[in-house]
């Protein structure tokens, strides 16, 4: 395993669209054992292959949400081989999203808050489930990045420059902290 250089914004690779995963097979299973062992240590819940550089219809989720409030963290790792929304509810909520590719900056967006969505794990095992709540958010996310879609892009005009200019500053920053 090994952790991979994760792409970020504003990187033309990132607005790719990934093609369909052809095998579930060994070489695809060490590339999800990079990707987990890439947004643990980030750290994050979800993760695209496009964001290491792999145009595939492959995402990691692991929201890590402990068993009670202010417990420890629970890992649920989750694979998504070329996953698909086949419904989703009208209603939409809001929640504060960031991004692995958008480092340090967070802005609300509004999705549906239910979904119907199909996908295949790491065995190539097909599944169809109702989501909802946080898995939900996070996997309309992931499922932008197969699109070359970003966060931001659900922002206003106004909104996303603001965030692309505040990302620009922090990355400024940090390279006077290592110099
Ligand atoms: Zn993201």
């Amino acid at each position: 395993m090994a952790i991979r250089p994760i792409i970020e914004a504003p990187d033309p690779r990132l607005r790719v669209v990934s093609e369909p995963v052809a095998a579930v097979d060994d070489e695809l299973r060490a590339l999800i054992a990079d990707m987990f062992e890439t947004m643990y240590d980030a750290p994050g819940i979800g993760l695209a292959a496009v964001q290491v550089g792999v145009p595939i219809r492959l995402l990691v989720i692991d929201l890590q949400e402990p068993e009670e409030e202010g417990g420890e963290p629970v890992r649920d790792p989750r694979v998504f081989v070329n996953p698909e929304i086949l419904w989703h509810s009208d209603s939409e909520v809001p929640y504060t999203e960031g991004c692995l590719s958008v480092p340090e900056q967070y802005a609300e967006v509004m999705r549906p808050d239910r979904i119907r969505a199909r996908w295949q794990d790491g065995k190539g095992n097909t599944y169809e489930e109702d989501i909802e709540g946080l898995l939900a958010v996070c996997l309309q996310h992931e499922m932008d990045h197969l699109n070359g879609v970003l966060f931001i892009d659900h922002l206003s005009r106004l909104k996303r420059d603001m965030v692309l200019k505040k990302l620009a500053k922090w990355r400024k920053e940090q390279a006077l902290k290592a110099a």
